[in-house]
């Protein structure tokens, strides 16, 4: 099988590496990727929000499937050419994947399945943001419509801030505050049959204790010993199984990667947001206990054969990673710095680096290149070993300002 995956950042590499190791693969491509794909992909230099030129490329390769990453080209549309062209394609139409480029869509959508989520209101004017904001009180929750990588999102308790957010969006989504830890469950659908995978958690904010602004995601970890039991089984059959029926009825069906953030609130089970993709970081400790070869997964979803697949096969083992990010990351990633002990901290084979914002240089030197530079991986028997060793890892790499937070799964481990 020739496979084509789009996309360039660390859940790409982590995709790409459980390609690569499943042995139907033939031929791994990638575009654009990044300095570490290109250790087991083909690298392409195409745009990859152009729709056209992305499905030219899987038609000169003679591509058997196509992964589409990142929200972006999904949100895009990148999806549709390639299906109208006969590829199969893994990933959302552009209509589809609206469930993650706006929020107000989202809410329709599960008001319409009876999902659980947060009470809302969309705001397109001040006077509205602000009574919205008292009906709901603090801590205040403000979250721009469209596309944002996980920056559009304002929680605070502080009324001004709330509504200076507000004021800088088009049109918001102002919302209840959902107490209680956040899950982050991801599903592979082929718009009728529904697949889940194994939760994790992610860390959104840039500082130890959750401090700081939010961020794409500083690290991640499975599985979650504190989750009450069932949890899947619950999410399964009052999420995402409705979600997806919900938009297969709209005449939107959605076929690929849908991802449910949840958070376990006192009083039940509610959505935080639907993601149209694989999650960055979590599909780095996701992918990591995954033992069904990979392609076949993607191919079956692409092809509305997921019905015929058998059950997923997972490691027992727990995974971590942890995001090395650029000084000034989020809001200003310093890039261009030299990368030092790449092969260092995965000489011994304890922990595995999957790249995200890295390029070659001139020298063949690998260099940053934005703000979420590289995701260190390892599984162990438990989270605190698996921990262990990812930051064993990541104390072997330098580049200049590097910043990462130093406790990733360490509650979940105790
Ligand atoms: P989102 O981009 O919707 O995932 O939001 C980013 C982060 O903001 C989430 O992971 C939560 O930590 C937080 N957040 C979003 N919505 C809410 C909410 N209704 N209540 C509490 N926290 C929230």
């Amino acid at each position: 099988m020739k496979v084509l995956v789009i996309g360039g950042g660390a859940r790409e590499h982590a995709l790409c590496r459980s390609l690569s190791q499943d042995p139907a693969v033939t031929e791994l491509h990638c575009a654009p990727g990044n300095a570490g794909i290109a250790r087991v992909a083909a690298l392409h230099p195409v745009d990859q929000l152009d729709g056209a030129a992305v499905t030219a490329l899987a038609r000169e390769l003679g591509a058997d499937l196509v992964v589409v990453g990142p929200e972006a080209p999904l949100v895009a549309g990148v999806a549709d050419p390639l299906r109208a062209a006969g590829i199969p394609v893994f990933g959302p139409s552009a209509e589809a994947a609206q469930l993650e480029g706006s929020k107000a869509f989202a809410k329709d959508v599960m008001a319409g399945a009876g999902v659980p989520t947060a009470r809302s209101y969309v705001c397109t004017t001040e006077q509205e943001a602000a009574e919205a904001l008292d009906a709901f009180g603090a801590p205040y929750v403000v979250k721009d419509d469209g596309l944002a990588a996980g920056k559009g999102v304002v929680v605070t308790e502080d009324r001004a801030v709330a509504l200076e957010h507000a004021k800088g969006c088009d049109r918001v989504v102002i919302e209840e505050y959902l107490d209680g830890p956040e899950v982050s469950l991801f599903a592979i659908t082929d718009g009728t049959t529904v697949l889940p995978l194994v939760p994790a958690q992610d860390f959104k904010r840039a500082l130890d204790g959750d401090q700081g602004p939010n961020t794409g995601g500083m690290g991640a970890y499975t599985p979650l010993p504190w989750a009450p039991e069932g949890l899947v089984e619950e999410v399964l059959a009052t999420v995402l199984q409705p979600t997806v029926d919900e938009l297969r009825r709209r005449g939107t069906p959605f076929s690929g990667l849908l991802y449910a953030g949840l958070a376990l609130t006192s009083r039940g089970t509610r959505v935080i947001e639907f993601n149209a993709r694989f999650g960055d970081p979590e599909t780095q400790v996701v992918l990591a206990r995954l033992r069904t070869p990979l392609a076949g997964v993607l191919l079956a979803a692409a092809n509305g054969t997921l019905a015929e697949l058998e059950p997923l096969r997972w490691d027992e083992d727990a995974a971590v990673t942890v995001v090395l990010a650029s000084e000034g990351y989020p809001a200003n990633p310093r890039t261009g710095d030299p990368i030092e002990g790449l092969d260092e901290a995965e000489a011994d084979g304890t922990a595995f680096v999957l790249h995200a914002g890295t390029t070659s240089g001139a020298a063949g030197e690998v260099l940053t290149a934005g703000g979420r530079v590289l995701s260190v991986t390892a599984t162990g028997a438990d989270l605190a070993e698996a921990r262990a060793k990812a930051y064993a890892g990541l104390a072997k790499i330098s580049f200049k300002g590097a910043q990462h937070r130093t406790d990733i799964a360490a509650k979940a481990a105790q």
